[in-house]
């Protein structure tokens, strides 16, 4: 339970004077529905009321120039002391005016000068104050991140209410660090950051800032070690057995291990026998061999009389790891099924009687193996594929499903070191970092789609050598649909110049429908797969040796990356075309020179994360499992790795956070919704 010391900070921001019901929504929409979600809205700048174009000055009023209709500003003109001045008002009470700024009179004002036929003036000033009040008027105000229907001077008020709610909490830092880094408690650098007074204290390096993003660091830190503290004390099973049944496998499969494959498999193998539980984490680009790396773990498990699991992201991909599974399988004599939403009725039955009684070893499926009553006769293994949208708190659920089993996700998504640690902070990690020798570079051209016809009759002769190609259709953002009518409309044309060799496929398309069309591809029935991105992940059919990625410009470098890996499976020379409309923008003409220069997903990771942000290229923008609010990698990132060794250095010491340090960081994490992890001390 969150300490009765954060109740303030937690309580809605409907209890800030003002906020009417219209606001409100505004506001839980922009920042969050806490008072601490509000506080933690950091300003973007600051203005500065005594640097051009503003002014603060002291005028006093001439006259007041009445004007002929409705439709025409209301004019003051006034002295400074240098210089005339008109104040300029649009809609206006001017019973208002003639008393607020009676003539002969002094005031002090504020706001933004421009001239108008030679003369200075000041529309709607955003401060008229009477002479001896002039303090009021502040010379720096902070500028925030606003919405339709909030001004600045709305979020100034609201934020400067609720700094009345943060209470004096324990200093959870170091004092030592503290004192060395020359920093504030954070309630003061919380209010500090809401007041600044010069630009040094917007900067991001300002001590204040940088207090309050390593807290939000540490706390996310503190909660990934949390869980992987939980997993690693977790007992485990130990899988013991002598390598009979992975040996065979290696023996038939036709091609051997990369050392990279191999390293990964003993890390892998070594977790498996520890008598804990393992929560592993295998990275390897597109077409590194993740899958043969899985299995053989899989058949670790089974030959210790566990069954073991492979969870996929889509039934595509379900489907395929079956098919590619089961030829191994069979050579091995082990029992593989496969269960997503669609298998039904007596064939689900059949399936789930399977499961139950053992009688199967290897389980293909998507998610409707853990949401559904899937009950396991000895589950001991679980694989995620490709699954990182997975946050850490659906792992931490997921694993509770199992009571001892290990885990081990495999990602094709090159994660750059600093979201490596900062996402997947709770596991291991192991990475495939060299692909198979047989692998051929891509040959990747970047062309306009003027020229999409030219390639057609090369198409020809590729189709007449027995290539494949995979035509991906432009991401069109407003909606699935608009996808789908590209698509199709693509379709048609081809199928003119190609008849009887071109298929479409789609996500809107029902299941079945889709496996015949991927069946008729790996048949070589059909030649051409016009597609929208549904064959963005794991699909593997090493003949098709051609990607043509139409309006390659709207997608994210990452995606096209991920399609791209599509090719180059096979042993044949493999190509992929870049096909954009022109115009093309300064920053597009650089992303596709990119994905021309390199194949290197590491590469293209890091170019991503610079053009995107970190949300998009683990695609969790909009589910928010990354989204840092005070910390900014782009300039903090040096913080996370002193925060990655404090947390160490804190649970060596106070492994259950019952210091009095320990208590004050229990309020950190509290402080950052950590609450799940902060559960896994007591159960633990
Ligand atoms: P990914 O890492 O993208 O999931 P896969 O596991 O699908 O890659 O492997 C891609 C292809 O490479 C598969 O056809 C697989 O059989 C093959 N492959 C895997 N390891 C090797 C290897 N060491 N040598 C040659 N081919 C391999
Ligand atoms: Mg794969």
């Amino acid at each position: 339970m969150r300490p009765s010391v954060l109740f303030s900070l937690f309580s809605s921001i409907e209890t800030i004077p003002g906020i009417g019901p219209k606001n409100l929504k505004l506001l839980q929409k922009l920042c969050g529905n806490t008072i601490v979600s509000l506080l933690f809205h950091l300003p973007l700048m600051i203005l500065d009321r005594t640097k051009l174009p503003f002014i603060t000055t002291k005028i006093t009023v001439l006259k007041h120039e009445k004007p002929y209709s409705k439709k025409q500003p209301y004019k003051i003109h006034c002295k400074t002391d240098k210089n005339f001045l008109d104040i300029i008002f649009f809609n206006y009470k001017k019973n208002y005016l003639v008393n607020q700024l009676p003539e002969g009179t002094s005031h002090y004002i504020s706001g933004q000068i421009s001239t108008f036929s030679g003369h200075l003036q000041m529309t709607h000033p955003d401060y008229i104050v009477e002479e001896k009040n002039k303090n009021l008027i502040p010379l720096i105000e902070p500028v925030y991140p606003l919405t339709q229907g909030i001004t600045n001077k709305m979020m100034q008020k609201y934020i400067k209410e609720a700094l009345k709610y943060i209470p004096t909490l324990p200093e959870w830092l170091d004092r030592d660090f503290l004192k060395q880094q020359k920093w504030i408690s954070f309630k003061e650098s919380l209010m500090k950051a809401h007041t600044p007074l010069c630009n040094e204290d917007i900067s991001p390096l300002s001590p204040s800032r940088m207090r309050l993003a390593y807290d939000e660091l540490l706390a996310n830190q503190l909660a990934l070690a949390l869980v992987r503290q939980k997993m690693r004390k977790a007992k485990g099973i130990a899988f013991v057995n002598d390598n009979t049944l992975t040996q065979k496998l290696l023996n038939i499969l036709p091609f051997s291990l990369t050392n990279a494959q191999k390293r990964s498999y003993k890390e892998i193998k070594e977790d498996m026998s520890a008598p804990y539980r393992m929560m592993r984490l295998l990275q390897g680009d597109v077409g590194s061999g993740k899958t043969i790396v899985g299995f053989l773990a899989m058949l670790n498990a089974v030959e210790s009389g566990y069954q073991a699991c492979l969870m996929a992201p889509t039934d595509i991909l379900a489907r395929q790891h079956e098919a590619s599974l089961r030829k191994w399988c069979e050579q091995l004599n082990l029992s593989i099924v496969l269960l997503t939403g669609r298998e039904k009725g007596e064939k689900r039955k059949k399936i789930l009687n399977q499961i139950l009684s053992g009688e199967t070893q290897i389980i293909v499926g998507t998610h409707a193996l853990f949401q559904e009553n899937v009950n396991f006769h000895k589950l001991g293994f679980i694989i995620i594929d490709e699954q990182h949208r997975f946050g850490v708190e659906q792992r931490l659920a997921l694993s509770q499903k199992g009571e001892l089993v290990d885990m081990l996700v495999m990602t094709a998504t090159p994660i750059p070191r600093t979201l490596a640690l900062t996402y997947y902070g709770d596991m291991d990690i192991s990475k495939i970092d060299e692909k198979p020798p047989t692998r051929k570079p891509i040959d990747t051209r970047v062309l306009p789609i003027s020229k999409m016809e030219d390639t057609f009759s090369r198409l020809h002769n590729a189709i007449d050598t027995g290539s494949q190609i995979y035509w991906v259709c432009p991401l069109i953002e407003e909606t699935e649909k608009s996808d789908m009518a590209n698509a199709t409309k693509r379709f048609e044309i081809l199928n003119k110049f190609f008849p009887q060799q071109v298929a479409l496929i789609h996500g809107k398309m029902k299941g079945p429908e889709k496996d015949a069309i991927m069946q008729d591809f790996i048949n070589k029935k059909i030649k051409i797969l016009v597609a929208t991105t549904v064959i963005e992940v794991g699909v593997d059919v090493p003949s098709a040796n051609i990607m043509i990625i139409e309006q390659a410009e709207r997608f994210g470098l990452s995606q096209l990356h991920q399609l791209r890996g599509r090719v180059g499976r096979g042993d044949k020379q493999s190509t992929c075309l870049l096909l954009y409309k022109s115009p093309l923008s300064h920053t597009s003409k650089k992303r596709l020179e990119i994905m021309r220069r390199t194949e290197d997903g590491f590469i293209i990771a890091e170019e991503d994360l610079k053009l995107r942000g970190a949300g998009d290229i683990l695609g969790t923008r909009q589910s928010g499992l990354l989204s840092f609010k005070l910390a900014n990698l782009e300039f903090h990132s040096s913080l996370l790795s002193i925060a990655r060794d404090d947390v160490k250095l804190i649970l060596n010491q106070d492994p259950s956070l019952s210091s009095s340090r320990g208590e004050a960081l229990r309020i950190l994490l509290y402080l950052f919704n950590k609450d799940a992890e902060i559960k896994t001390i007591h159960s633990g």
